[in-house]
């Protein structure tokens, strides 16, 4: 309200009014209605009637709400009643026309409308977004209302004898009053403040009804009489409506409900009960005075009920469901639900041979905002943040909040090479410009994202997690504000104390594949040959050494010239010589580690041949480890549908049939047959993400952790 508006009113002033209108209307009972009583209570009535349309006018003028309209519309209806009391009166008491319907009549009729539409726009205003649960709950009211009109004050007048305008009145007004009262009922159980005036109002809604249904009653029975107790409901209904202006808190009706609230309280539900009972107990009533001819009202009453409670219900249930999926502070997904879908998301990745990634996202020196500006400004910064987040975010990926100020995404249907630009889209979006914590304290704030791609860096939920995890705080390590492509994981068996040395190694072996330009082959034979080997049901070791195995079963190639190794023709028969060597040179490099004496074995045998033709010492089947066994199928796999200086890639169902012609002699029977049941089902063997790997190329804050 502006500082140079009128003044407002005294703050009892609604009280004052309501306390000398309900004494005037007991005074009106003391005047009698003869003689020049008559002229008292037309007037004492006319006053109090139209008393209610001035004090809208006056609260709207004094209190200038924001939404204004309402008031105006209610205001009008009031100023049209008054005029019908008026009229209504004069007319019996003064020309003593006693008739319905009376010149009054239409007058009354037009002003349900006014009422109607003003209620309308402050429901409109008041409900954000809609409000099912509200209008369900109305509408149960509704019906029941409905069926009881129907039955005891329209069904009446329309086999009645009257004159054919005495019924269309005596049908109109109670079917004015029902929409009148559904619409109150919609108002009362919506969502929004409910301060005095909006009892007050509630009372002139309810009162006015109640009035009018005795009347509707009394008029059909031929019992009603001017002057009687309906009086005294009709004035003290309006003088609500008056005080409902006058009181302070008008202003505050059509202000926005912060959020629907669709839950079932104990009151509501006793309410909602009632209504539907009531149909049933009405059929029980109409059964024992032995009426039956409403039976098909009273069963469509009964079916509209049904089909509200289940609405009713139906949406509740999807409201509980949104809810437990739903971060309270964020609104984004919570983290069980994010844990429930890799799974999922792990399954169809494998069914459509699809590629997925699980990001990280970490806000830095969050503690910090905590620390400075206290914890509901630390709240405002992550719901900011998340909503930065969603906005970066594509359909149909999995937003959540993984932990505190830790948030999660699952990006579907996504190759390597999209992953920095998904990454960066997120991180820019969060720093793109300051977060208001406060009405004065706007903050930079950044995140560091950690990734990891399925099935690059693992095939199961928590080996992704993982790796993103790592990558997340290597991310931060590295100076935060940037994003971090994980690396599967390196493993030594109890190798605690010399994971330098084989990280060195795996280096060197990095280093041979992209001399070959096979960028991650020996980080794909590792994750192979480890997933093979668990398969085939070894002890935790056994998998440890096949995955380092086959991570470095090449390294022995770092010995050999780069061009020998990288040659674009075929090799001569030194230079083969040359190579067949590098089992034996990484033998040697990797059992110089202490503790590495079964993987160094294994990565001597892993071009031997059951058949005893394979080299560098042509063992027979049974002196050949399982682990090379495996390392040799995965090798050969790896090779054929490579590109080659010396050879294109064979397709699948070649390289599968190669393997199967293999068995017995070069490949191990066994090792073959699961690995082609793993790479069916998309576990093993896919290359096409390899390739990719080369392709990626890191933006300026973007790395792999790799090498
Ligand atoms: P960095 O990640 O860059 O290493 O630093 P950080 O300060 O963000 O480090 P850390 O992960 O240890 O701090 C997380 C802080 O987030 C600690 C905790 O007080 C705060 N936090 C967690 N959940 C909430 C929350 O719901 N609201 C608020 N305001 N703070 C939270
Ligand atoms: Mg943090
Ligand atoms: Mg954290």
């Amino acid at each position: 309200m502006n500082s140079r508006g009128p003044k407002p009113l005294p703050r009892k002033a609604w009280l004052a009014y309501l306390i000398i209108g309900l004494t005037m209307v007991g005074g009106y009972y003391l005047i009698p209605a003869e003689g020049f009583g008559v002229w008292g209570r037309l007037l004492t009535y006319c006053l109090l009637t139209s008393s209610a349309a001035v004090a809208v006018f006056v609260g709207l003028f004094r209190y200038r709400p924001r939404v204004w309209v309402p008031w105006l519309l209610l205001g009008l209806s009031q100023v049209i009643y008054a005029s019908a009391d008026a009229t209504f009166y004069i007319s019996h008491y003064i020309f003593g026309k006693t008739g319905f319907p009376g010149y009054a009549d239409p007058i009354y009729i037009s002003h349900y409308p006014l009422v109607v539409a003003g209620l309308l726009l402050l429901i409109r205003r008041r409900s954000p977004g809609g409000d099912l649960p509200g209008l369900l709950d109305a509408a149960v009211l509704a019906v029941v209302a409905a069926m009881l009109t129907w039955l005891y004050l329209i069904g009446p007048p329309t086999v009645s004898n009257s004159p054919a305008l005495t019924r269309a009145f005596l049908m109109t007004f109670p079917l004015m009053d029902l929409v009148m009262l559904a619409v109150g009922l919609r108002l009362l159980l919506g969502p929004g403040q409910r301060p005095a005036a909006f009892s007050l109002l509630c009372a002139n809604l309810f009162g006015i009804f109640a009035a009018d249904t005795i009347y509707s009653l009394m008029r059909l029975g031929e019992k009603y009489w001017v002057g009687n107790f309906i009086d005294a409901i009709w004035l003290a209904g309006n003088l609500a409506l008056g005080a409902a202006a006058l009181h302070p808190t008008m202003t505050q009706l059509a202000d926005r409900a912060p959020t629907v609230d669709k839950h079932l309280g104990p009151s509501r539900i006793a309410v909602l009960i009632g209504a539907a009972l009531v149909a049933p107990v009405t059929l029980l009533v109409q059964n024992a005075n032995g009426s039956m001819h409403d039976i098909p009202v009273i069963a469509i009453a009964c079916a509209l009920l049904f089909l509200l409670v289940i609405a009713r219900l139906a949406d509740l249930v999807s409201d509980q469901r949104r809810l437990a999926i739903t971060d309270p502070l964020t609104k984004l997904y919570t983290r069980r639900f994010f844990e429930a879908q890799l799974p999922l998301e792990v399954a169809r990745a494998q069914r459509s041979t699809t590629a997925f990634a699980v990001l990280i996202i970490d806000v830095d020196h969050f503690k910090s905002i905590n620390d400075h500006y206290g914890h509901p400004a630390g709240d405002q910064a992550l719901i900011e943040i998340a909503a930065r987040l969603r906005k970066a975010t594509r359909a149909g990926d999995v937003l959540a909040r993984y932990g505190g100020e830790e948030f999660a995404l699952l990006a579907r249907d996504t190759e390597l090479e999209e992953l920095p630009r998904i990454a960066e889209r997120l991180r820019h979006q969060v720093a793109s410009s300051p977060i208001a914590v406060s009405e004065e304290t706007w903050l930079a704030v950044t995140v560091s994202v950690g990734i990891a791609a399925y099935p690059l860096h693992g095939t199961r939920p928590d080996e992704l997690i993982a790796v993103a995890d790592r990558a997340l705080y290597s991310a931060k390590a590295r100076g935060r504000d940037r994003v971090v492509i994980g690396t599967a994981p390196e493993l030594g068996p109890g190798l605690g104390e010399h994971t330098g040395m084989i990280d060195y190694l795996g280096h060197l072996a990095d280093e041979v594949d992209s001399m070959l330009s096979t960028y991650e082959h020996s980080r794909a034979i590792a994750r192979w040959a480890r997933l093979i080997s668990a398969e085939l049901g070894h002890d935790e070791a056994g998998v440890r050494c096949a995955e380092l195995a086959g991570r470095l079963h090449d390294v022995g190639k770092i010995v050999i010239p780069p061009e020998v190794l990288g040659k674009p023709a075929r090799l001569s028969e030194q230079e083969w010589e040359l190579m067949r060597q590098h089992p034996d040179s990484g033998y040697r490099m990797v059992a110089a580690v202490p503790g590495c004496d079964v993987v160094a074995e294994i990565v001597r045998q892993h071009h031997e041949r059951p058949d005893g033709t394979g080299y560098p010492r042509r063992l027979r089947d049974s002196e050949i480890r399982i682990e090379a066994k495996i390392i040799s199928v995965c090798d050969a796999w790896a090779a054929m549908l490579s590109d080659r200086p010396y050879q294109t890639a064979l397709s699948e169902s070649e390289a599968r049939e190669e393997l199967r012609r293999g068995c017995g002699t070069q490949f191990d029977t066994a090792v073959v047959n699961l690995f082609l049941e793993l790479q069916e089902k998309g576990t093993v063997g896919d290359l096409r993400r390899l390739r990719s790997r080369s392709a990626a190329r890191p933006s300026q804050r973007t790395s792999f952790t790799g090498g």
